[in-house]
């Protein structure tokens, strides 16, 4: 069975699917790698170390995709990518489906067996498959160090003989996998950390990375059976940045990580709030692909408001393009390993099996996917 892996097409990608120590995992199952010409070269990988890895390098990119039986790609392909790819040929990757009903389509119809990462449940034994996880973690941190490159302070507390520097305070709105992560690097760097996110467990894990949890009350929130917030009515929205206007007026970073599943993210810094900040102020919003929670922030610009400075690059874990492709590339070989069958030495798609029900979107010419197709 052949797992070709093409190189990124989406502007400014600079993640590989794969990495040459996940190719000699799966060239050990009996697969047979084949990636395109320069897969690496943004994330530090030649060719080289791929052919050393066991995979073949290929130079022509259609037939490659032509002759696939499955396709690793971060993100979604394109129209003429998927033209290329043969009927019943698996595609794996970041397919953003709720944004992308005509790919899904045009899988669908192509005969394309389609697997969407972002669709991978959040259960235990998916743990390790869970690529929203990896890259959210990874985007956390990014999202703390671009803060600090873009802010005119230092973030730890400074006893010198030219006087005392106090620690920056740093307001991060959504505590999921990325606020937390966020949490914990700024609290390293040694800024004063305060949080807030709609989901009342939360509050006890702030607290354990040493953050203040900043107290709201916005009524009834709670989560889904996915752990995933429920999204707020328009009148608690506005409570909720009532309550928030104080603590961003008085930050020196804000970053914001609030996202609700399958939706547009939610605008919970409106201009009022970005004008009580102080000038110099830096907010990072980490929502921004999904629409940001930050009004005015555009994607991939760094825009200064009245002297504060919105930052929305929109693949904060491109920024550390090395580790990011380490941890894809571990997911999708995780992925890959529990659906291969390793007699026949090739991927079976259990379609009973609870991971695959979730996360295939497009079967045998059809939508399967319960949730998109309610959509
Ligand atoms: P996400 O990216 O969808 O959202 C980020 C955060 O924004 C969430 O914590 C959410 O509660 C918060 N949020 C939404 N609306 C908000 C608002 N108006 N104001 C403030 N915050 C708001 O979520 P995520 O980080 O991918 O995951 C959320 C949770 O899912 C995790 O914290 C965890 O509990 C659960 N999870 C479980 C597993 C697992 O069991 N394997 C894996 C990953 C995540």
């Amino acid at each position: 069975m052949t797992v070709a892996i093409p190189k990124e097409t989406h502007a400014g990608e600079t993640r590989a699917a794969l990495v040459p120590e996940h190719v000699t995992k799966l060239a050990a199952l009996g697969a047979k790698i084949e990636v395109e010409s320069g897969l690496g070269s943004t994330c530090g990988h030649t060719d080289a170390d791929y052919t050393a890895a066991g995979a073949t390098v290929r130079t022509d990119r259609a037939a490659m995709l032509a002759e696939a039986d499955v396709i690793l790609q971060v993100r979604k392909p394109s129209p003429n990518d998927v033209s290329l790819m043969r009927e019943g040929a698996v595609f794996i990757g970041l397919l953003d489906p709720f944004q992308s009903p005509e790919l899904i389509q045009a899988l669908a119809a192509h005969g394309v067996s389609a697997i969407s990462m972002e669709m991978v449940p959040r259960s235990t034994r998916a743990q390790k498959m869970d690529v929203l996880s990896s890259q959210a973690s990874l985007a956390g941190y990014a999202a703390v160090i671009a803060a600090a490159e873009q802010s005119g302070k230092i973030f730890p507390m400074m006893m010198t003989p030219a006087g005392t520097i106090k620690p920056v305070k740093v307001f991060i709105i959504g505590a999921g996998v990325a606020g937390l992560q966020a949490i914990a690097t700024a609290k390293r760097l040694g800024a004063k950390v305060e949080a807030f996110d709609t989901r009342p467990v939360v509050e006890e894990q702030v607290r354990s990375l040493g953050a203040k949890f900043v107290k709201i009350d916005v009524g009834e929130t709670g989560q889904t059976a996915d752990g995933y917030a429920k999204p707020l009515t328009e009148e608690q929205i506005k409570l909720q940045r009532e309550g928030m206007t104080r603590v961003c007026a008085e930050s020196d970073v804000v970053i914001t990580t609030a996202q609700v599943f399958g939706r547009r993210a939610p605008i919970l810094l409106t201009s009022e709030m970005l004008d009580a900040m102080k000038p110099g102020s830096v907010v990072v919003d980490l929502a921004v692909e999904s629409g940001g929670n930050v009004e005015g922030v555009v994607a991939d610009q760094i825009i200064e408001r009245k002297g504060v400075k919105i930052v929305g690059i929109a693949s904060l874990p491109g920024t550390v393009p090395v580790h990011a492709s380490q941890m894809f590339s571990s997911n999708v070989t995780a992925l890959l390993t529990e659906f291969w069958d390793k007699e026949t030495k090739s991927l079976k798609l259990n379609l009973d099996d609870d991971i695959l029900k979730s996360c295939l979107v497009t079967h045998g010419g059809k939508i399967v996917n319960e949730k998109l197709a309610a959509t």
